[in-house]
């Protein structure tokens, strides 16, 4: 490694900040862990107050000039820093895998084409944003979208990239300037995000990254007076304090979180669908917000369905994630696997049964956690109530509509639900009963970026998505103009 270089599979990444155009090292550094082996990726620059102050700084003082680029020629640069990422998407996709541990070929043929996507969307969509003029006594109101100012944006690990220009690219179609806080046990692909952005023409200080621990670096980002927007995805706790962070300026936040949603499995459903989408829960090892962790299956199905669920999750090969093979692959840190394994711990001792899994893969070494399925829980049980992320699933049955309902909306979140059944008025009911964000029906995981995305209760606050997210990132202005005053533009 040269100094500030760590060369990851054969792909150079800058360990530095990215701050106003130029790289910037900190005195201190953490070291970046790979969930493969365990091995060291590099000792990352560890940001603190200096380092949150002068990227908001930049940010800052960026936004007048971007503010006042054409939307159309924002709209340019953004489709440019698509074409960057298409052109390093390998690079993408295998620092990615070796910082996070998710698929290298999840990467190559889903999540990185879907990074330069977000911002080919975002650029499309801001030129689309428009709305007609309200008349009032000859009086035109002409609604426009104005630029918010710089927006932090602080990402988690499970889906780095893609999370990360999920809010990048409305954020910079938008016309604000963004300061990008990656997640400590993932932060290669942001660094390489700022080196494609700036070889697309971004001008300085548009996108800032900084890189730190959260305790120690996120305060100065969200309590700065200058940030006008907080865009945030992760966990529960963190948000609680950005919130009270970010209470002095009134600064407002869109909070994407947790989850604990359920995948209701009725009689007449498919079951064959039904265990595939069970099935579906373990993708990048249970670390996806989404996920329908808890199994609800009718009575007189479960018998059925637990066969063959079982017989198709055994079938799955968990192992190293750059293998076309595997279907599963480490978890993110051994933090991380110790605290699914307490909640696994916890639950056994408490009467649960693990009918598949139940601990690591200790063959694989400690970061492979396996995919496992608990039966025996009560719906006020911590497994079945609390956040777990990771793979593991819990079973409980129920024997009428009313019921299952019930049992899906008792928890403290709503971000997603997912309904197997083969009766569309069934469907048409329980989906209009359900509390959540997003709610599929004998499918998962496909959305279109035009939907709203966001979750109710503690799974978060706001939407965004299409108009949403551009609803978030701009302030609305109502211009009314006297008759005869001419014509509002913007
Ligand atoms: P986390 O809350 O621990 O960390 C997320 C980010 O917040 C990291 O960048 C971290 O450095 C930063 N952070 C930590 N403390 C901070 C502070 N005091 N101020 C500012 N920033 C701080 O979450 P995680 O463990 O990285 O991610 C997992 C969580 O994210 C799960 O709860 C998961 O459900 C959630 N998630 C939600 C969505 C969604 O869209 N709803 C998507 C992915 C993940």
């Amino acid at each position: 490694m040269t100094e500030h270089i760590t060369t990851v599979a054969g792909v150079a990444v800058d360990t530095r900040h990215w701050i106003g155009g130029r790289r910037v090292p900190s005195a201190e550094t953490f070291t970046d862990l790979s969930p493969i082996d365990g091995s060291s990726l590099g000792e990352i620059s560890r940001g603190g107050g200096e380092e949150a102050a002068a990227a908001v700084a930049a940010a800052k003082a960026a936004f007048p000039g971007w503010a006042a680029t054409p939307r159309t020629e924002r709209a340019r640069l953004l489709r440019a820093i698509a074409d960057g990422v298409e052109k390093r998407l390998q690079d993408l996709a295998i620092v990615e895998t070796h910082d996070n541990g998710a698929l290298l070929r999840s990467h190559r043929r889903g999540v990185m084409p879907r990074v330069a996507h977000n911002f080919r969307f975002f650029a499309d969509w801001s030129l689309r944003l428009g709305h007609e003029d309200f008349e009032t006594r000859g009086h035109t109101n002409h609604v426009s979208w104005d630029p918010a100012g710089p927006s932090v944006l602080i990402t988690p690990w499970n889906a780095p990239l893609m999370l990360a220009t999920w809010k990048v690219a409305p954020a910079l179609a938008a016309g604000n300037t963004v300061v990008l806080k990656p997640a400590e046990w993932s932060p290669l692909t942001a660094s390489l995000l700022a080196d494609i952005a700036a070889e697309a023409g971004l001008p300085a200080g548009v996108l800032n990254v900084v890189q730190g621990l959260g305790a120690e670096i996120g305060d100065a980002l969200t309590s700065n007076p200058d940030v006008r927007r907080i865009s945030f995805t992760g966990s529960v706790p963190t948000a609680r304090r950005i919130a009270a962070s970010a209470a002095a300026g009134l600064t407002p936040l869109s909070l994407e979180l947790g989850g604990k949603s359920p995948l209701l499995v009725f009689a007449d459903a498919d079951l064959d669908l039904a265990a595939d989408l069970a099935v579906e829960q373990y993708d990048n090892a249970g670390q996806v917000c989404l996920a329908a962790t808890r199994i609800l299956v009718e009575e007189t199905a479960a018998e059925e369905f637990t066969r063959r669920f079982t017989e198709k999750a055994s079938a799955l090969r968990q192992g190293d994630p750059r293998d076309e093979t595997t279907d599963i692959g480490p978890n993110v840190h051994s933090r991380q696997v110790e605290k699914i394994d307490g909640f696994v711990r916890r639950a056994l001792a408490a009467g649960a049964r693990a009918v598949i899994g139940g601990g690591p893969d200790t063959d694989l070494g400690g970061l492979y956690y396996r995919p496992t399925l608990l039966t025996g829980v009560g719906q006020d049980s911590e497994i079945v109530q609390e956040e777990v992320f990771g793979p593991v699933l819990t079973l409980q049955t129920f024997s009428s509509e009313d019921e299952a309902i019930a049992l899906a909306n008792d928890t403290r979140f709503g971000l997603a639900a997912t309904v197997a059944t083969g009766d569309p008025e069934r469907a048409r009911r329980v989906t209009a009963r359900l509390v959540a964000g997003t709610v599929w029906v004998n499918c998962f995981f496909v959305r279109d970026l035009r939907a709203p995305f966001g979750g109710s209760r503690l799974s978060g606050v706001g939407r965004e998505g299409g108009d949403w997210s551009f609803d978030f990132y701009c302030d609305m202005k109502n211009t009314v103009t006297a008759p005869g005053s001419g014509q509002p533009h913007g």
